[in-house]
């Protein structure tokens, strides 16, 4: 008999989720992870009393969202400090971005006839469920006559981002957006940061894994064998790992080369080998005193960005006295991979940040600029919506399951990683109890 009820690849926020959550109903968990280090996207890192998340991470709906509700079934409840605004700065000054019904009646970011028509195509929103909107572009639905216009665009624009983080409004689908709306109409708070920051979300995560468990760093799955319908192992460090079930919590589009042709159906497999992640830079700073002190969220239109700071949230991120900034550019992968397309956003940041907030450049110890060819998983684009994805179940392995941020659960980002992990420890434990 194996000594590991299940084993889980990849310990990111959803290989770690998965486990926990497993070892919390008390399974024994094996957790693999290919890199030296746990947390995937989300992991952190120490740099002269600064304590640096990979990149801006919120946590959306708080409370309300899956990362709360892992860490409740864990019996680990985790505590949020709430974000404040949005705040939009258009290349001159800085605004709140309206969010609400009443908040849009009022705002100067756009004339009357804007507004009466954002509100009444947000208003139709209510005659159409998601489903019958996910293959709607965004520019269709809002019209891209209006979205030329210039307040009405940029409003469109900036909304958007900040519900999807997309960009690309001729590709992102209505349907996607309108299940974030939902959630946003329904949620106490948009977003926070973890209290104990993102160290604390994964110790804890740790922790519970390793108390009916074990996490092996360096240790990348190469293969899975599977036998008759079933998976046997994970071929991993030379050697074949048993146990029961599989999870693999890895980008889905790693998964087809770790199997045998024909493991996958026609469509799992296109699925797996075209979805497009989404691709930008971020960029940290450590400050030597403070530039502002609010929780606010900044989103800047040119170049379409979004910061904050998390010290402002948990001081313990940076030592008394300083300030921590974090910013995220998403770029087209063609921008990404090219040094002038990267270095133009991030001159046309520091450009804004120094209108944003006047003497910043004077304040800053050191920066820290990140490349990320994978931010979230998928795009939520028109073909990658929530049902055009696939898992947590597959159709022709019955003991191997899927977790993270590209299974086809509502979301992006986090929330799918989250969320892919809750559906999925369900699901194993079914198979587990039924066996
Ligand atoms: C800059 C940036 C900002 C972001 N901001 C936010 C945010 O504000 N809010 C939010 O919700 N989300 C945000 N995200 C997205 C979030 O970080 C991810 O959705 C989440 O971390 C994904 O977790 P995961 O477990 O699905 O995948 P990953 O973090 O990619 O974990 C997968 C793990 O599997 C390992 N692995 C790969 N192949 C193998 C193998 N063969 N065998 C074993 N292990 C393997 C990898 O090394 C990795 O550790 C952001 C991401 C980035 C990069």
């Amino acid at each position: 008999m194996s000594e590991f009820d299940v084993i889980v690849a990849g310990a990111g926020l959803g290989g770690l989720s998965t486990g926990a959550l497993l070892a919390s109903k008390g399974f024994r968990v094996l957790v693999v992870e290919e890199s030296g280090h746990i947390g995937g996207r989300a992991h952190v890192s120490e740099r002269d009393g600064f304590v640096l998340d990979w990149g801006l991470h919120m946590i959306r709906f708080c409370e309300q969202g899956p990362a709360a509700k892992v860490f409740e079934r864990i019996g680990k409840p985790l505590s949020f400090y709430y974000s404040g605004h949005v705040m939009y700065f258009d290349g001159r000054k800085t605004g709140k971005l309206p969010v609400h019904g009443h908040d849009i009646l009022l705002t100067p970011m756009m004339s009357l006839r804007s507004k009466a028509e954002f509100l009444e195509r947000m208003t139709r929103l209510v005659f159409h469920s998601p489903e019958s909107l996910d293959a709607t572009t965004v520019e269709e639905w809002f019209g891209s006559r209006r979205l030329e216009r210039r307040d009405f665009g940029q409003f469109v624009r900036a909304l958007v981002f900040c519900s999807l983080i997309g960009t690309d409004l001729s590709r992102l689908s209505m349907g996607e957006l309108s299940r974030f709306m939902r959630k946003t109409l329904l949620a106490r708070h948009r977003g926070g940061y973890p209290v104990g920051g993102w160290q604390n979300v994964l110790e804890s995560l740790e922790a519970t894994v390793r108390s009916r468990g074990k996490i092996m760093t360096g240790c990348g799955v190469e293969a899975i064998e599977v036998d008759g319908g079933s998976a046997t192992g994970f071929i991993a460090a030379g050697k074949k790992l048993s146990a029961r079930v599989f999870v693999f919590t890895a980008p889905v589009g790693l998964l087809p080369p770790l199997l045998q042709a024909g493991s996958l159906s026609d469509r799992e497999a296109g699925v797996a080998g075209d979805l497009e992640p989404t691709t930008g830079i971020s960029i940290e700073a450590a400050l030597d005193s403070e530039v502002i002190g609010s929780r606010d969220l900044f989103v800047v239109g040119q170049p379409l960005s979004v910061g904050m700071f998390p010290s402002n949230f948990e001081p313990a991120v940076a030592p008394p006295g300083k300030q921590l900034l974090n910013w995220y550019i998403p770029l087209s992968s063609e921008d990404l991979a090219s040094s002038t397309g990267r270095q133009e956003a991030i001159d046309g940041l520091w450009s804004a940040l120094e209108v944003m907030f006047p003497g910043i450049g004077g304040k800053i110890l050191w920066k820290r600029v990140l490349r990320h060819a994978v931010v979230d998983g998928f795009v939520p684009v028109v073909g990658q919506a929530v049902r055009d994805r696939i898992g947590p179940r597959l159709s022709r392995i019955d003991n191997l399951f899927l977790a993270g941020d590209t299974v086809g659960v509502p979301g992006v980002g986090g929330d799918v990683a989250f969320g892919s992990a809750l559906e999925c420890a369900g699901l194993v434990e079914e198979y587990l109890s039924s066996r």
